[in-house]
């Protein structure tokens, strides 16, 4: 009996050692998960348009909305990394300028001028189409300036209604859109096919869900966003510290391998479609054929000049940017079919993860 109790006594001792050392081995590891990311921090040189300061009350109400404005679209940036970012990131507004005359006039000014020293990216508020040449140049987009600068405009599509930063939900996420650009994240909307025009599989093609896809109702970034912008993360002028960087991400290679019924398969034809940004169309044409050989593989060479700057013929009179978007890749043997889209986003994740060749399997 003594003996049992001793060995009770023992067992207890042991659960509640273990008992501690699973309550410190916890309390270890929320500290390594809660330990702060360093902030990093980008200035915003910021003008807006008279009309917009009067309408929102002054230039100090104006201020401490545009503050305001910042907190919000600081908090969504952050969150949308889902904790995947290696840094917090903080735009600093900075009101520097209230002007009255063209958003576009001011904009081809600040296009030409070197400087800004304690800036890092440029931002133009105009809240109305109230200068003719304003028109041509509505919405907003986000350009580079001299020292590879960036400028984000916001400019109105309405010549009565302001359309400012502020009163729209989804406007705050609109221009993280426009900074993620500066940070040099592509728009993922521009890889979209519709099936309707996409004559080779008839299938719609949507790309990753992302803050550069559609930031209507988007709260997260693609990963392919998350690992450019914590690349990019300690430059404050990403056109300049990384140029060519767009270019570079796309691996050298895509090396396609093909099986029939399980076997490597030689003679399978592979055709490569192109599409376009703005058209969202697919090419009916293949932009590129090759066969596999004997081991059923097929090594696709000098993968950046087939997306960017391609070579002629085209079989196209017009490429936005130049560049195509989504290729879709046709296995075809003996009238069987198989599809793989590779866009451009997708194939150059390979930059983040060290491989120079992009793997493509196709079981037909
Ligand atoms: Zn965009």
């Amino acid at each position: 009996m003594k003996r049992l109790i001793t060995y009770v006594c023992m067992v207890i001792f042991a659960l509640w050692v273990g008992a501690k050392n699973a309550q410190e081995f916890t309390v270890q590891t929320q500290e390594s998960v809660v330990q702060p990311l360093d902030t990093i921090e980008y200035r915003v040189f910021v003008a807006v348009d008279k009309a917009a300061v009067e309408h929102w009350g002054g230039r100090e109400a104006y201020q401490t909305k545009l503050n305001a404005f910042f907190d919000q679209m600081n908090d969504y940036w952050n969150k949308a990394g889902v904790g995947r970012f290696k840094y917090y990131f903080r735009y600093i507004p900075d009101f520097q300028v209230v002007y009255d005359c063209s958003s576009r006039q001011l904009e081809n000014i600040y296009r030409k001028s070197a400087g800004f020293p304690n800036h890092d990216v440029l931002l133009i508020i105009d809240s109305l189409l109230d200068f003719d040449d304003e028109e041509g140049a509505k919405g907003w987009y986000c350009g580079g300036g001299a020292d590879n600068l960036s400028m984000v405009v916001c400019r109105s599509r309405s010549k009565t209604e302001h359309e400012d930063l502020f009163g729209i939900d989804y406007f705050h996420r609109g221009l993280a859109h426009e900074f993620g650009h500066y940070r040099g994240v592509t728009d993922l909307y521009a890889d979209r096919i519709q099936a309707k025009k996409n004559p080779v599989n008839h299938l719609e093609y949507e790309p990753d869900s992302c803050v550069m896809n559609s930031h209507y109702k988007t709260y997260t970034w693609s990963s392919y966003a998350v690992n450019i912008i914590n690349h990019t993360a300690k430059s404050k002028r990403p056109g300049l510290d990384f140029s060519g960087l767009f270019k570079q991400m796309f691996p050298k290679n895509i090396q396609v391998s093909v099986k029939v019924k399980g076997k490597n398969k030689k003679g399978v034809k592979l055709n490569l479609y192109g599409s376009r940004a703005q058209f969202n169309d697919l090419i009916a044409t293949p932009y590129r054929t090759y066969e596999t050989d004997k081991k059923g593989g097929y090594l696709i060479t000098d993968v950046p000049n087939l997306y960017d700057n391609p070579a002629k013929p085209l079989n196209v009179d017009e490429l936005p940017y130049n560049r195509w978007f989504t290729f879709l890749l046709e296995a075809e043997y003996k009238g069987e079919k198989k599809y793989v889209w590779l866009p451009e986003y997708e194939v150059q994740q390979s930059f983040f993860e060290n491989k120079d060749t992009y793997q493509v399997i196709i079981d037909l």
